[in-house]
């Protein structure tokens, strides 16, 4: 794998932490669970998985002279605020696409969490009343060009930084990085569990990890309750990655693992799975999780393990890849 040749532009302390979930391996009665914090990953803006992403992006809106950058995401997105958050630090300027991806009752839904983090440091917010979509989008390319018809040159950034030609080397970067912690832990995670949307954080993470002597499964948690695009979008970013970094062979549909059970009803909106889940990791682990994405994850993992599906003997990294941020938005599921 030849990741060093892209350049990067450092948001993150360093190495994300890896720690055991002691509390939670011992509740299960089996599987030894560790996490991987990419919630923590940074001190921008709570950092989250897109932060990791955004550090291959930034070198090449510098160098093509861009003065905007420009995304879209959710009214709740973490994507959208870790891009506003970056701009902020390279000095950019930021417009981002709030659409109605979600349809929640709770009266603050657009005006907390992370929309009003996004707010706080100065990107424009356009909010758009479109569903749930994690293809390119009009609301999107009307934003570009609202830049450019002000004079601004704007850098274009895909929902969840993903259907881009540098959407997956964040996470190859990461699989190198869980590589090296193995080594100076002294264990070896033969299975990864990860949350999948916009699939640019699992696809990378497949080509990362084929790079390796070692096979294990990522295993991908669907938080879309739309799979087969998001499927799509994983295997498709895994083998554009895949050339990217030299891996030497090309990957295929038998790579990708997406468990579906556990995404619904729909997109944004929890099960009655994802808040125990929530409410198990915060208690035994102090651990926050979010209805969107990681309580999702979060459950698949659980599920798993008690199941079987994931043997008691196996050495299981849960990537946590943010989103806590949101929780504010979601306060009348807890009240
Ligand atoms: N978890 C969190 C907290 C996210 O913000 C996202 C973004 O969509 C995901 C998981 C899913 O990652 P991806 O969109 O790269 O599949």
């Amino acid at each position: 794998m030849n990741l060093s040749k892209f350049e990067r532009f450092p948001l993150m302390h360093g190495k994300s932490p890896v720690h055991p979930l002691k509390r939670l391996s011992q509740h299960l009665g089996g599987a030894e669970i560790w996490a991987k914090r990419e919630d923590v990953n940074s001190g921008l803006a709570y950092g989250g998985n897109k932060t990791r992403k955004l550090e291959y992006f930034l070198p090449e809106a510098i160098r093509q002279g861009c003065d905007t950058l420009v995304s879209i995401g959710g009214v709740q997105s973490n994507h959208t605020r870790q891009v506003a958050a970056a701009a902020a630090l390279a000095g950019l300027k930021c417009v981002v696409v709030q659409e109605r991806w979600v349809d929640w009752p709770d009266s603050v839904y657009d005006r907390v969490g992370n929309i009003l983090l996004s707010r706080i440091m100065g990107a424009e917010v356009i909010l758009d009343q479109s569903g749930f979509d994690i293809g390119i989008r009009d609301s999107w390319k009307r934003a570009l060009e609202l830049v450019e018809s002000r004079g601004g040159k704007p850098y274009a950034i895909p929902a969840g930084g993903s259907d881009h030609p540098f959407g997956g080397l964040g996470f190859a970067n990461f699989a190198e990085e869980v590589a090296e912690q193995e080594k100076e832990l002294g264990i070896f995670f033969d299975h990864i569990v990860v949350c999948s949307v916009t699939g640019s954080t699992q696809g990378g993470m497949i080509a990362g990890f084929a790079g390796q002597d070692r096979p294990r499964k990522v295993i991908g948690i669907d938080a879309s309750a739309k799979p087969d695009a998001t499927r799509a979008a994983i295997l498709k970013i895994a083998r554009m990655t895949a050339e990217q970094i030299e891996l030497g062979r090309d990957l295929s549909d038998a790579d990708v693992i997406l468990e579906t059970a556990y995404g619904g009803p729909v997109y944004g909106q929890p099960n009655e799975g994802t808040l125990e889940a929530i409410k198990l990791a915060g208690r035994l682990e102090g651990m926050l999780t979010d209805p969107v994405y990681e309580g999702k994850s979060m459950h698949g993992m659980i599920d798993m393990v008690q199941s079987g599906a994931i043997p008691k003997d196996a050495k299981v990294l849960y990537v946590h890849l943010g989103g806590a941020p949101a929780l504010n938005a979601y306060s009348s599921l807890f009240s």
